[in-house]
């Protein structure tokens, strides 16, 4: 605390991230991560975009960016989407924050899920947004009829993190036929692990927004590369704001390597299947131990064991060098988050899973 700091500091509760060890030698089970590299082309344009153009600012509409985007789910989603519905900005986690002062910030509160990805309350906190939680069902699922009141805006994962349940498209569209008042942003993360994208629905809903990231399924946390598709008036908000706190928020390097990662859909294909079969693996072992598993259309699992403690067990397994993410929230203290590692990854935690907790 400090004298200095403005009285909006003093109120703010962060985020705080999944833990990023400096140890080497571990199995890094905790953040979701992909367990596969960048598609080697995504690697070679990368570095040839590591030249001395980089004494140039970027395109601060990153407009070929865009335009590979919206060629890409203009294809994948059987629908027209033009470069003017598409936004990117430096992580999704930036344009979610862009999205919540735009776009969700209004009288009414603002839902979303009380088991949900734990930035949007701080996101409300940081731009002064009333919200209300809605509860899961006793399966962990989101209803949809739950949201239907008075809101100034929906959001919420889907597949949802950390349970990795899947809402099918007929459930989005029911909710997007009646909640045409406010914006509905469906924050996909997890998409390509086994859903199907909302951007589909786009032209029919002016007030959908699907928020998408290359960190999980693309391979590339590291480069910090989100976007968002939706009617161009909801893009015009967000540029708004983005011109309003930085005009150049993706960089030569990241635009180089976001584009390449669209255009190598082969690669993107198999690593995809790869962590899905994994997945299912895993799961399958994981039930084979005693556990109770979600099912998970995400590259993670989320499991508990009805007979030994969660905390302990993930304390029992970072001694034996495997990290994975424990939430300590109401609910879903006795869950343990796990993500789809490689297969040797995953049988290890089964192994040491097996001494910990095997019958
Ligand atoms: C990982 C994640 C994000 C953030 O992705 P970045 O683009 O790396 O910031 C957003 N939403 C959900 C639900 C996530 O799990």
């Amino acid at each position: 605390m400090s004298q200095y700091w403005s009285s909006l500091v003093h109120t703010l509760t962060p985020y705080v991230p999944g833990e990023q060890p400096k140890l080497q030698q571990l199995i890094k089970l905790n953040t979701n991560e992909n367990p596969y590299p960048p598609s080697p082309q995504v690697l070679a344009a990368i570095t040839g975009a590591a030249s001395a153009d980089l004494r140039l600012y970027p395109d601060p509409g990153s407009d070929r960016l865009r335009e590979t985007i919206a060629a890409y789910y203009s294809r994948e989603s059987d629908s027209s989407i033009t470069p003017q519905q598409v936004f990117v900005g430096n992580s999704s986690d930036e344009v979610l924050a862009h999205t919540f002062q735009a776009l969700l910030k209004h009288a009414l509160p603002l839902l979303f899920p009380d088991i949900t990805y734990s930035f949007y309350p701080v996101y409300c906190g940081l731009y002064g947004i009333t919200y209300r939680s809605v509860a899961l069902d006793a399966d962990f699922r989101i209803q949809t009829a739950d949201y239907a009141q008075p809101n100034g805006g929906i959001i919420f994962p889907n597949p949802n993190a950390p349970t990795g349940c899947l809402l099918g498209l007929e459930q989005i569209a029911a909710l997007l036929e009646s909640n045409r008042d406010s914006v509905v942003v469906i924050d996909e993360a997890y998409i390509d692990f086994g859903g199907a994208s909302a951007i589909r629905l786009v032209n029919r809903y002016p007030n959908l927004l699907v928020v998408q990231t290359l960190s999980k399924s693309r391979s590339l946390a590291g480069l910090r590369v989100g976007l968002a598709v939706g009617h161009p008036d909801l893009i015009e908000a967000l540029n708004r704001i983005k011109n309003s706190f930085n005009s150049y928020p993706l960089d030569r390097v990241a635009v180089a390597g976001a584009m390449a990662a669209f255009e190598d859909q082969a690669y993107f294909e198999q690593i995809c299947r790869a962590v899905i079969a994994t997945r299912d693996r895993l799961t399958q072992g994981l039930q084979q131990l005693g556990f109770f598993v979600l099912p998970s259309a995400a590259n993670f699992v989320f499991a508990r064991h009805p007979q030994h403690d969660a905390a302990t067990l993930a304390q029992r397994l970072r001694e034996q060098h495997i990290i994975v993410r424990h939430f300590r929230l109401p609910r879903i203290e006795q869950f343990l988050r796990i993500s789809v590692g490689t297969d040797a990854e995953c049988d290890a935690l089964l192994t040491t899973l097996a001494q910990l907790a095997g019958q």
